[in-house]
C-alpha cells in the first residue's frame, strides 16, 4: 500500500476544516472525525470502526468495561459503539504510533499491514512461520505505522524492512501454536481455516473467553515481573520451556514477547501434564526453605491446587476461575524470594502484599 499521500486524506477539505490526528486513527472515537474519513474515504461509519483497534473492545476488555461505550467525554461526542480504553491499551500493550511488519507479508502484492500486529503480544505471522519485526536493519529506528513506503525506512531512507533474516518458526513450537490460539481468539483473520491447536486439546484455555484470555496473560505478565535469579517459577518454567534458539530476533521487545509467550503456553499445553510438572520442580526448588521462621509448606497450598486441577469438572469451577487461581497461586509462589530469611518481624502475608503490582487488584475478580 503506498502511503505517499496518507495524510491528506487527514484534513477536511470543506469548512470548517478539521484534522484528524494520525495518533488518533487506531482508537477513532469522535463523530466528527468519523465524518471526516467517511466523506474523504468514502467508507461508512461501521467500516470505518472494523479499521481501528476498537473493533476488538470487546475481546480485549472485560464485559463491564466492552459492553460500554468508554470514554471520559460526553455521549454525544463518542460514536454508539463499544471502544477501547486508554488503561487496556496500555496494560495490553498497544503501540498507536508504531507497528510490526512481516517481511514475507511486505514481499506479497499487494503488500499490507495487520492492524493487530500492534499488540505486543502478537509477534508471529502464521501463514508465513516468521517473528515480525519491529525496527529499522540499519538505524534500528521503529516502524512508523503511517509511513510513505511501506517497506522503506522513513528515518533513515535506506533501511529496507524486507531485508532481514528469515527464520521459520516451526508450526508445531508452543511460540507458533500459541500465537495461533491468540489470533484464534481475536479474529479468524489470518488464521483461516486454522483448527484448535491440538497441543491445547483438554486445555481450559480453549473454554475461555477471549477477554478472559488477555486477563489471564495480565496475570502471567505480573508474574515475570517478578523475573529474577530467585524466583523459583519462573525459573523452573524457563529450564522447562525455553531455550535460546527459539528465537532470532534481535529485538529485546519480541524476545520478551517470545518469553511470555513460550512459558506462559507452556502451563496451558500438554494439560494438565505440563502444569503438574512445574508444581512438582517448585515444589523441589523450594523444599524445607524457612520463611520468617515458617516453612513455606503452610503457605504453599500444592495440594489445593493439584486437587482443583483433578475436580474442576466436578467443582463447579469456570475455566477461567480455575486457571486465574492457578496463575495467581504461581504469583504468590514467585514472590518467596521476597521474604526476609532471618529476624522477619512482619508475617508472611504482609510480605506478599507489600510485594503484590498495582494493577493486581484490578480487573481479575469481575469472573
Ligand atoms: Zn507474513
Ligand atoms: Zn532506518
Amino acid at each position: 500500500m503506498d502511503l505517499a499521500q496518507a495524510d491528506w486524506v487527514l484534513i477536511s477539505p470543506e469548512a470548517p476544516h478539521r484534522k484528524v490526528y494520525s495518533l488518533d486513527l487506531p482508537l477513532l472515537r469522535r463523530p466528527a472525525d468519523y465524518q471526516v474519513l467517511e466523506r474523504q474515504l468514502g467508507l461508512d461509519e461501521r467500516s470505518l470502526y472494523r479499521l481501528t483497534l476498537n473493533r476488538w473492545a470487546t475481546h480485549l476488555q472485560a464485559p463491564e468495561k466492552g459492553a460500554h461505550v468508554v470514554s471520559s467525554a460526553s455521549p454525544e461526542q463518542t460514536i454508539g459503539r463499544p471502544l477501547l480504553s486508554r488503561s487496556a491499551v496500555r496494560r495490553i500493550g498497544i503501540s498507536l504510533r508504531d507497528i510490526k511488519l512481516c517481511p514475507a507479508c511486505l514481499e506479497e502484492e499487494p503488500c499490507y499491514d495487520r492492524l493487530f500486529w500492534r499488540l505486543r503480544l502478537v509477534i508471529l505471522c502464521p501463514p508465513h512461520s516468521l517473528l515480525l519485526i519491529d525496527r529499522c536493519p540499519l538505524c534500528h529506528e521503529p516502524i512508523p505505522g503511517l509511513r510513505p513506503v511501506s517497506e522503506k525506512c522513513p528515518y533513515c531512507q535506506r533501511g529496507d524492512y524486507r531485508q532481514i533474516p528469515h527464520a521459520l518458526i516451526p508450526s508445531t513450537s508452543l511460540l507458533y501454536q500459541g500465537q495461533l490460539l491468540l489470533l484464534n481468539l481475536l479474529t479468524s483473520e489470518g488464521t483461516t481455516n486454522a483448527k484448535c491447536p491440538s497441543i491445547f486439546a483438554g486445555s481450559p484455555i480453549l473454554s475461555v473467553e477471549p477477554w478472559q484470555y488477555f486477563a489471564l496473560s495480565e496475570r502471567f505478565e505480573n508474574l515475570m515481573w517478578l523475573r529474577s535469579s530467585k524466583n523459583p517459577v519462573v525459573q523452573s518454567l524457563k529450564k522447562l520451556a525455553w531455550t535460546d534458539d527459539h528465537v532470532s530476533s534481535e529485538s529485546p521487545l519480541i524476545r520478551e514477547s517470545a518469553m511470555h509467550m513460550i512459558l506462559s503456553h507452556y502451563l496451558l499445553a500438554s494439560w494438565p501434564e505440563n502444569i503438574l510438572t512445574l508444581i512438582d520442580r517448585v515444589a523441589k526448588l523450594t523444599e524445607g526453605q524457612q520463611v520468617g521462621g515458617r516453612m513455606l509448606e503452610n503457605v504453599w497450598q500444592t495440594d489445593q491446587v493439584v486437587q482443583h486441577i483433578w475436580s474442576s469438572s466436578s467443582s463447579g469451577n469456570t475455566p477461567f476461575a480455575l486457571l486465574l487461581q492457578m496463575f495467581e497461586a504461581f504469583f504468590i509462589w514467585g514472590t518467596f524470594s521476597g521474604f526476609p530469611t532471618s529476624g522477619g518481624e512482619r508475617q508472611g502475608h504482609e510480605y506478599l502484599i507489600a510485594l503484590l503490582p498495582p494493577a493486581w487488584s484490578e480487573s481479575c475478580h469481575s469472573s
